[in-house]
């Protein structure tokens, strides 16, 4: 089947910006390293063994491809749309972000550097990092919340595991956002010689377009998958959005085909109350953060808020920029899943399926178990299942069993 074209024109533009949002609001000292690590990744893209020993690296390390699963129980429980799951749970490390961090460390070495720093929330981007450095043997610093530390201790001890260093952030919230002004201020200091494997699609030009690249190898396979299992492209996709790059991973490689339809889901946390969620598109407003303009969650003096969501993945007060700009053109639509709702999924998936996924994957799930009953049988969706729940199983017993 035909599908008409979209017009989307190729982004970001080369001040790094898509349409108003995007651009590169970094201290002076980065500019420099920022236009170089720009010009790097676009000779790594044009170089045919770049590219070889990424795809060799994401197949035997990674475990790619992964299989898009037609989720055949779980269709006939919610009795409308057939829901097929992209599979990213299955890979080296448990999500999807070990995709990023491949690319990444391949352009730190061609970048001739050769010690590695991260940021990281729930811990799954420090251990995607820190899995790549013990590969190449590379240094690993990896700042992380002192809150984060102790919710998910579990990652701190698999990031020791593989030689890295993390260093506990204790500055304000002590979460996600003082740990990437940690890794920022360390990377001023360091640059000649340290990259910064940034974890989502978010920050200065040129990191939110390096992380969708890296990450479209998940809707370049599912694309593929779905016209091989059913002769047609999927009517609809689903990813949950917390910086945005494993749903801009997903729906890149679809933008053009004008009958997929695109949902990106945010955590709604107790429900959109100031403070009490992460959903920047539901009562945010535009603003610059950590070197990016895009929609973020602030109060009216411009002072960030709280935010607040049952996994530490989606729990952050801006969205990547890419995600703004489709926001802004209509093209894919943005809704929220509150906590309750993604734990009821991740207890109805596991039931149903066999499958725990990660809390920031079960908002995904969540917004598919509440359309796919009014939907047709004939209707496609592809839910992007971004990592599996292991992390998340003490945290969910709390909520979940008696
Ligand atoms: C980190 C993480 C996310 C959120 O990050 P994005 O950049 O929005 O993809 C989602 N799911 C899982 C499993 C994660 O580990």
């Amino acid at each position: 089947m035909a599908t008409a074209a979209f017009p989307i024109p190729v982004l970001p533009d080369t001040t790094g910006h898509f349409g108003h949002f995007g651009g590169m609001f970094v201290p002076e000292t980065l500019m420099a390293p920022l236009q170089e690590l720009a010009t790097a990744y676009t000779a790594a893209q044009a170089d045919p063994a770049f590219l070889t020993e990424l795809d060799g690296l994401l197949r035997d390390y990674a475990g790619r491809p992964t299989p898009l699963y037609f989720a055949q129980r779980w269709t006939e429980k919610l009795g409308g749309a057939k829901i097929y799951l992209k599979r990213e749970d299955l890979l080296h490390t448990g999500a999807h972000k070990i995709n990023n961090t491949l690319g990444q460390i391949l352009l730190a070495k061609r970048l001739g550097k050769n010690r590695i720093i991260a940021e990281t929330g729930a811990g799954q981007h420090g251990v995607a990092t820190a899995a790549v450095c013990a590969r190449f043997g590379m240094q690993c610093v990896v700042y992380m919340g002192k809150v984060d530390m102790e919710r998910q201790a579990l990652n701190v001890v698999r990031m020791r595991l593989m030689g890295a260093e993390v260093r506990a952030v204790t500055a304000g919230q002590a979460t996600l956002k003082e740990a990437v002004n940690e890794a920022m201020r360390d990377w001023v200091a360091s640059v000649d010689h340290t990259h910064y494997i940034l974890g989502s699609a978010l920050g200065a030009h040129p990191f939110p377009m390096i992380v969708r690249d890296f990450q479209r190898i998940i809707g370049v396979e599912a694309r593929r998958q779905i016209l091989e299992k059913e002769g047609r492209l999927p009517d609809l996709l689903v990813a949950c959005v917390g910086g945005g790059s494993n749903a801009i991973g997903l729906f890149h490689p679809f933008l053009a085909d004008e009958n997929v339809r695109m949902i990106g889901v945010e955590a709604g946390g107790d429900g959109i109350i100031p403070g009490r969620h992460a959903a920047r598109f539901q009562g945010g407003k535009l603003g610059v953060l950590q070197g990016t303009k895009t929609w973020l969650l602030a109060n009216d003096d411009g002072q960030i808020q709280l935010t607040h969501s049952v996994s530490a993945g989606l729990d952050y007060a801006a969205v990547g920029p890419e995600h703004a700009y489709l926001q802004d053109i209509s093209r894919v639509d943005y809704t929220y899943a509150t906590d309750a709702e993604a734990l009821a999924a991740f207890k109805e998936l596991a039931h149903c399926e066999g499958i725990i996924p990660a809390l920031e994957s079960a908002h995904a799930m969540a917004h598919v178990a509440k359309i796919a009953p009014g939907l047709s049988k004939h209707t496609l969706i592809i839910a992007n299942l971004s990592g599996r729940g292991d992390k998340d199983v003490e945290q969910a017993s709390r909520f979940l069993l008696p």
